[in-house]
């Protein structure tokens, strides 16, 4: 590790092809190695599919690795996403959790289809399915992917803003896991829960004082600090947050594709001095090159 372990290259979200990211894991090693993140995990939504290949492909760079996953969660009414970082990969309740959590995706797929036909886009059950290179794992990132593809969008962005959002003609609500249960199955398989980017969750100022209180409560230990997610004026104001709740702040660019990721692998800046990084907490969970 460099002297100061807050400086340590360190990215700790991202996704492949096994979720909503367009690289397969051996192509994100590669890409963090080149780009020379020091510490690596691949945080899939939903899913640890990838995790033996990313594992492995990093290595195999001497790359030190972390398993990583982000959880859907469903919390007052809304989505917060949680990351696992350092858990144990061959954990049967964090399998069984994962799956059943990613149970729904197909049937809400296909009710995303059906209401995006009602407002006139045909096909795009089957367009999006073409993009997600894990059948189980549908998302509304593939059906971006479809209808920019299908020119009904010039971006992905314009799509989410138009179709995919709360209120919009394609948005099916959808009932996830509880935040219980996702920092239970991380912390029973040995890893640490980290509350993904909370700047976008855009919850008023009680609601994120309840999101952070339960989720100590329930045995989580970190919160994203330092994202792609986040503007400028959010690594502010969590390092406040982390500092008043006592969490572990993490960093990670959470890159998705290299043509839609305007963050990517390790470019992100520092933590800022005053936090402690999660990865000092997990070091003895790190995976070391030989
Ligand atoms: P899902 O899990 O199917 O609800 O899809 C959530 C994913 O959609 C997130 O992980 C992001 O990758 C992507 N996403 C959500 N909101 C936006 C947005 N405004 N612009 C681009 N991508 C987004
Ligand atoms: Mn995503
Ligand atoms: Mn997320
Ligand atoms: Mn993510």
């Amino acid at each position: 590790m460099p002297q100061s372990p807050l400086q340590l290259n360190a990215d700790l979200h991202c996704h492949s092809t096994v979720s909503d990211g367009t690289l397969h894991p051996q192509a994100l090693a590669a890409r963090a190695k080149a780009n020379g993140v020091e510490l690596w995990a691949l945080t899939d939504h939903d899913e640890v599919g990838g995790q033996r290949r990313a594992l492995e492909a990093a290595l195999d760079l001497s790359l030190p690795y972390l398993t990583g996953v982000e959880i859907s969660v469903s919390f007052a009414g809304i989505t917060v996403h949680i990351v696992g970082l350092g858990f144990d990969l061959d954990n049967a309740a964090l399998q069984a959790g994962l799956a059943a959590t990613r149970g729904g995706r197909r049937q809400r797929a296909m009710e995303m289809s059906d209401a995006l036909a009602a407002a006139g886009i045909r096909g795009a059950f089957e367009g999006a399915l073409k993009y997600a290179g894990n059948p189980e794992l549908i998302s509304r990132t593939h059906f971006a992917r479809h209808l920019v593809e299908t020119r009904a969008c010039s971006d992905t962005q314009e799509v989410f803003r138009r179709f995919l959002v709360q209120g919009k003609p394609g948005y099916v609500p959808h009932r996830w896991a509880t935040l219980r249960d996702a920092v239970h199955w991380i912390v029973a398989a040995g890893g640490m829960a980290v509350i993904a980017h909370p700047g976008r969750y855009k919850l008023t100022a009680n609601e994120e004082y309840a999101l952070f209180s339960e989720f100590k409560a329930h045995g989580g230990q970190g919160v994203e600090v330092v994202t792609g997610s986040h503007h400028a004026s959010d690594f502010v104001k969590y390092t406040d947050m982390a500092l008043e709740f006592g969490l572990y702040a993490s960093r990670g660019a959470d890159f998705h594709s290299p043509e839609e990721s305007h963050v990517d692998l390790g470019t992100l800046p520092d933590l800022p001095a005053k936090l402690t990084p999660v990865w000092e907490a997990l070091q003895h969970r790190v995976h070391q090159p030989a």
